[in-house]
């Protein structure tokens, strides 16, 4: 009698063990190396998904530190969603330290979201990355412009897909009403833009040109020197030549960058400087996708009227 209550026994032992595991399986596990992605993958996941980013959205990207807490959110990740173009390269180091085969490059789990994205600033000469130029593939700051919103999605759905086919029907669903609410924003958003249309700014780090773009704003210049290399004196003193000359009314500067030398500097020339959404989560109220572009619309329009 002691071996069929051991079967017993271990069979209650499995279901109680799986109860939990099952509920949770029917939700894949998305990492997203930034906080745009996440965001974006959320509203095309909805309850399919359940969503976690390796950074936040006050960090530069460029230089996130690869950290143990990195490696354990990928280690039971079904997969990662990256931006690619070198904004993200440090993913491989933590999918390496995760050791989870899902994720690795190559595999289904693996979705990279540049697929399709008609490039900014795409250096014509050979970059010297020994520099420290951090765009050597062309600008990577492409998420936050609304206007790509559609690329972006498309290639999130089609990863995720890739993983759960049965699901398509519903994320593709998700998507359209996720890009017809982006729609009404977006004219609404132009309608803010219009009197402001043609307006030069500066940027601190060159991370916003393709909103810029979008909207018809013109970026004359960056405070940094190249692409992640910090603003040399003699190198500000041409852009406070440059703002007084261009009448620029405006310098952008991400949460990670010295507020206080774009002030300074803004000072001196006459525009202002403050602090914009360069990411969901880099200033208060800018919690997703659709409230950092609010915030951007609104702020640039205000600074520049
Ligand atoms: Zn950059």
């Amino acid at each position: 009698m002691r071996r069929p209550r051991l079967v017993v026994g271990s069979i209650l032992m499995t279901l109680a063990l799986l109860a939990p595991g099952t509920e949770a399986a029917k939700k894949l596990r998305v990492v997203a190396t930034i906080p745009d992605l996440k965001s974006l993958t959320e509203a095309v996941g909805g309850d399919l998904v359940e969503v976690d980013a390796l950074t936040r959205g006050t960090q530069n990207f460029h230089e996130a530190e690869v950290r143990p807490s990195m490696m354990l959110k990928l280690r039971r990740a079904d997969a990662l969603i990256e931006n690619g173009v070198e904004l993200d390269a440090w993913a491989d180091v933590a999918v390496l330290g995760a050791n989870n085969p899902n994720i690795v490059r190559g595999a289904a789990g693996r979705i990279e979201i540049s697929r399709g994205i008609s490039l900014l600033e795409v250096p014509s000469t050979r970059v010297d990355r020994s520099m420290g130029d951090v765009h050597p593939l062309g600008n990577p700051h492409f998420s936050l412009d609304p206007g790509l919103a559609p690329i972006i999605t498309q290639n999130i759905v089609d990863g995720l897909a890739r993983l759960s086919p049965d699901d398509r029907a519903v994320l593709e669903s998700n998507r359209r009403a996720f890009l017809e609410r982006l729609d009404r924003e977006m004219a609404r958003w132009n309608k803010i833009m219009e009197p402001v249309r043609g307006a030069k700014v500066i940027a601190y780090h060159p991370d916003v040109i393709y909103f810029l773009t979008r909207f018809g704003l013109v970026q004359v210049g960056t405070l940094e020197d190249r692409p992640g290399i910090p603003p040399s004196p003699q190198h500000l003193v041409q852009i406070i030549r440059l703002i007084k000359a261009e009448g620029v009314k405006v310098i952008l500067v991400e949460p990670w960058n010295d507020l206080k030398l774009a002030e300074r500097v803004a000072a001196e020339a006459g525009a202002k400087a403050f602090v914009f959404a360069s990411a969901v989560g880099a200033v208060k109220g800018a919690d997703n996708y659709i409230s950092a572009i609010e915030f951007n619309v609104t702020a640039l329009a205000q600074a520049l009227k």
